[in-house]
Formats: structure tokens, sequence, C-alpha cells
């Protein structure tokens, strides 16, 4: 007992009437579903208990749960938002702030459709292939494509080894200025030529999130750029900290005893130094787990993935 559910979620839309209905999401009468269930199950923890809960060592109510939404999606506000306000429950939403203020395509989120709109997941494989060799990327990497296809091409709980070869070639094994540009290029032919629209579609707005904040939503950190932090340099992680802070000022959001979710789940020491001296209360992870804020470090809060739930 005195355990927290902390639900993550990312795309909830209506998938069949969507443009991508290839795209790994949850459908939006699969989450009405699983709102339901929990209602039924668990109570729903505003965030502002949960930090007083963490900041005074206090027992938890038994089956807490918490909602919280990563990435910024126009689907949070346009689906879930609804959802949640009709029903009573306060969600907790972590948007990075590039794609939110500057409109600004993620090379996640490219990657996500381009895996979408192609045939399978082998073509974009191929595609990486050819752009490989073209551009006579051994030479750079020191590595083989073939390497590189042994080293990365690991399946995980919810990807084939093709899928996770796509991701992690895109997201850091090739060198940056390739990946941004394979992306890109991937992009425009599979996706759309206008990634501005694209964006502009896919992420939900400042204005959004403040009306989303003025009716008890919570609005939290999820970086600037959405990097992997444990791989970054000190320097570079502080300043996307800050950056994420000073967007949340802008809106208005919390900054003292403020939560951050971590982009892709990642982070080392300097991290967690960083946040504890800029005032963070909780930390997101994404290892899986039921979380215990007696024993848990509270940087690194296990959650379970919506799918970890009946739906
Ligand atoms: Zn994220």
């Amino acid at each position: 007992m005195g355990g927290l559910t902390i639900v993550m979620y990312h795309y909830v839309r209506d998938l069949r009437n969507s443009a991508f209905p290839r795209i790994k999401g949850l459908d939006l009468s699969a989450f009405r579903r699983q709102l339901d269930f929990l209602q039924a199950n668990y109570s729903f923890l505003p965030t502002r208990e949960l930090i007083a809960h963490i900041k005074e060592s206090k027992p938890l109510p038994d089956n807490a749960c918490w909602l919280t939404f990563d990435d910024g999606y126009r689907d949070h506000y346009e689906h879930v938002f609804p959802e949640l306000l009709s029903r009573g429950i306060e969600g907790a939403f972590f948007p990075p702030v590039r794609p939110v203020a500057e409109r600004e395509i993620l090379d996640v989120n490219k990657i996500h459709f381009i895996l979408a709109s192609a045939g399978d997941a082998h073509e974009i494989v191929e595609e990486l292939r050819s752009l490989y060799l073209q551009n006579d990327l051994t030479q750079s990497t020191g590595k083989s494509f073939d390497d590189l296809w042994s080293e990365l091409a690991k399946a995980s709980r919810f990807d084939t080894a093709e899928v996770i070869f796509v991701k992690r070639m895109l997201q850091h094994a090739l060198p940056e200025t390739w990946r941004g540009r394979f992306a890109d290029f991937l992009f425009a032919k599979y996706v759309s030529a206008d990634a501005r629209a694209f964006a502009e579609d896919l992420y939900l707005s400042t204005t959004q999130l403040a009306e989303m904040m003025q009716a008890g939503m919570y609005v939290g950190s999820h970086g600037y750029r959405h990097l992997w932090l444990g791989k970054e340099t000190r320097q570079t992680q502080s300043q996307e900290i800050e950056k994420s802070l000073e967007f949340l000022r802008r809106i208005g959001a919390p900054t003292n005893d403020w939560v951050m979710c971590y982009p892709y789940g990642d982070y080392n020491g300097d991290t967690l130094e960083i946040l504890k001296s800029k005032g963070c209360i909780a930390g997101l992870a994404t290892r899986v787990g039921v979380a215990d804020l007696q024993n848990h470090p509270r940087l690194e809060l296990p959650r379970l993935d919506t799918n970890d739930l009946p739906q």
C-alpha cells in the first residue's frame, strides 16, 4: 500500500479517423475505457497533493494514481483535456518547449510519422542503408552499416528490432548533422513537404496550455529540445533545463517545487544535481513500475505505460 501508479501517455487520438491510423498511439475510445477502469479502482491525486506528500513524507491514500501526458501534443488539448475536465480529473502535462513555442517538429516525432507512413519499417531500414552508403558514413563513424545493425537492432517491449534500429539511428547513433538531414529527407519523402504546417497540427499551443492551466491542469518540464539528457554535457543539460523553466515561468506554471519529466526517461548524476539546485521536487522516469514515495528517490520515480493497464 502507499504506492503511486503514475500512468504515462503520449498520442491519444481517434486513430481510425486520423490521417495516420498506423501511428502508435492510444485510441480515444480505449483512453475513455481506461479512465473508467481507473476511476473504479484508483483515487486520482492532484499534483499539489502529491508534492505535499513528497515534502512531508506522508503515506499516500490507497491506490493513488496520477496521470501524465508527455510531449505537448495537440491530442492532449483536443481529446484528453475535455475528457479529464468532464470527469473532474487533474492531468499533468509535460510539453517540450521548442515544438510548442517555436513550432519545430522533434526528430522523434518525425521518426514516428515516417514509420507510420512507410509500407513497413524494413523499407526505412533500406532507405537508411542507401543514405549511409551514398554519403560514405563508414568513413566518419568507423562502422559499417551492418555493424550498426548488429549493435542497435534489438526489439523492445513495444517495438520490433527494425523499428528500434530506425529510432536509434535517427535519434543518436548517426552523427548529429547527418541524422537531422536524413530525418528531414525521409519526412519530406514519406510524410509532408510542409513541416511548419505539420508542427502547427501536431503540437498544442501556449494559449491552449494556458487555458488548460486555468482549468486546473498541471504543466511541468520536459526539456527544451527533448534531448537524451544523460548523453549531454552538464552545461547543455543545465541550459536545457533552464530554458524549460523560463518557458514555464512565461506561461505561469509553477517553478518552485516543480516536476521534471525526462525526455526518453534519460538522465545521469549531473541531471539530478542540476535539478536539486533548481528546486525540482520530483522526476519522472520511464522505468516501469509503481512508484513508492517512501523508498524510490523522488527524482527517479518509475511509471507505468498506458499499455500496462487495462484499456
Ligand atoms: Zn517525450
